[in-house]
């Protein structure tokens, strides 16, 4: 006999990262993990470094500063505005207060891995609804919904998919919810999206009492190191998140450097002119190169090469290049390879690689 943990545990497989190593490779890019193109806005680097003259002080709990800035930012109440270890730290908060033990998670079958593993930790039993080339299925979702629902989480555009949902059937969604069941909004990607109708939650939040958005400053705010998300919710539900949230959550330092980013002069501005303009460039080389890349609304293309060996060769060619993207066999996609949108120089560097690999 030995100490056991819950049984749902067990079935939790330890999340993969994105790798950043390669054995005998000098020079390593990383496009594994969706990463801002350009590291953190110099005025977060700068705050970082001065936060640590306080490390001795306990952070404020309420972060109450940064969320008046990521409110004055983004023009949300910020007594509805609730920061967190990451935006994961936000979704395990919302599953345990939500979810648990006999109810019922739905997700997209390529929906964001995160939901997976963690609705599995906390009990859930984990509905994955098949997609209509490679994105959300609204009539799927709503068909799958059962008693026992009681969230349904849509990253918006998906990670790793790069599929966005339009928001007509976003609210479709919404409305073929019961009341009872918590609709989460998964904006982590937000920021890139070009698309006029697009909105990343906050309608719907302002809305309905029942639908949570989450942001992370992980991506195009370069800061994923800090551990900063944060998510814009009803009044009850920020009532609900206050007495499960750990007390100093979010550290000094990532608060100063959240403060700061938001603050950054033309950061996201030119993020979004770089992103475009190189996804754009990207994906059309791949395709002219007979390469099949879905469509992206992220910073990060899904390049698909029809079956799994050729992608685990295409990996391969790139590893022995330095160049490090993220296999998609845990995403049930292994015959893809997701890439990152980096910097010029990196983007004509993996097009380059996967454009010989192409030919052969
Ligand atoms: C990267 C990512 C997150 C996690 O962000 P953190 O704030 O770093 O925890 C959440 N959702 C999606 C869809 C992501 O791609």
């Amino acid at each position: 006999m030995t100490v056991m943990p819950r049984p749902s545990i067990l079935s939790v497989e330890p999340y993969m990262g994105g790798e950043s190593k390669v054995p005998g490779v000098n020079r390593i890019i990383k496009l594994s993990s969706n990463e801002g193109a350009f590291g953190p806005p110099p005025a977060a680097i700068a705050a970082i470094a001065a936060a640590g003259r306080e490390a001795h002080r306990y952070p404020d709990g309420g972060a109450v500063a940064l969320r008046e800035a990521i409110g004055a930012r983004f023009g949300l109440d910020p007594a509805r505005i609730v920061c967190g270890n990451g935006s994961d730290e936000l979704l395990a908060m919302l599953i345990l207060a939500y979810g648990g033990e006999g109810t019922e998670l739905v997700m997209s079958a390529h929906g964001f891995m995160m939901y997976d593993l963690t609705g599995r930790w906390a009990g859930c039993r984990v509905i994955k609804v098949p997609e209509r080339n490679l994105a959300a299925d609204v009539d799927g979702m709503l068909a799958a919904i059962g008693p026992r629902t009681r969230m349904v989480f849509l990253a918006n555009p998906n990670n790793p998919t790069g599929s966005l949902l339009p928001q007509a059937e976003v609210e479709r969604l919404r409305a073929g919810l019961r009341d009872d069941i918590l609709l989460v909004l998964d904006a982590a990607y937000a920021e890139y999206v070009t698309r006029p109708d697009y909105d990343a939650g906050a309608k719907l939040v302002d809305a309905t009492r029942n639908t949570v958005m989450c942001r992370t400053f992980s991506k195009i705010f370069g800061l994923g190191g800090m551990r900063l998300g944060w998510c814009y919710a009803p009044a009850p539900i920020v009532d609900v998140l206050g007495r499960v949230r750990g007390p100093f959550n979010v550290n000094g330092a990532a608060m100063a450097a959240g403060i700061a980013a938001v603050a950054e002069p033309g950061w996201v501005e030119a993020s979004v002119a770089h992103n475009t303009e190189w996804r754009a460039r990207v994906a059309a080389a791949l395709e002219a190169a007979g390469l099949k890349v879905w469509p992206s609304e992220g910073n990060f293309l899904l390049v698909d090469f029809g079956d799994a060996a050729r992608a685990r060769a295409a990996d391969a060619h790139l590893r022995a290049r330095g160049l490090i993207v993220r296999a998609m066999g845990g995403y049930g996609l292994g015959q893809c390879l997701r890439v990152t949108i980096g910097t010029a120089e990196e983007c004509t560097l993996v097009t380059e690689a996967l454009t010989a690999f192409a030919r052969g």
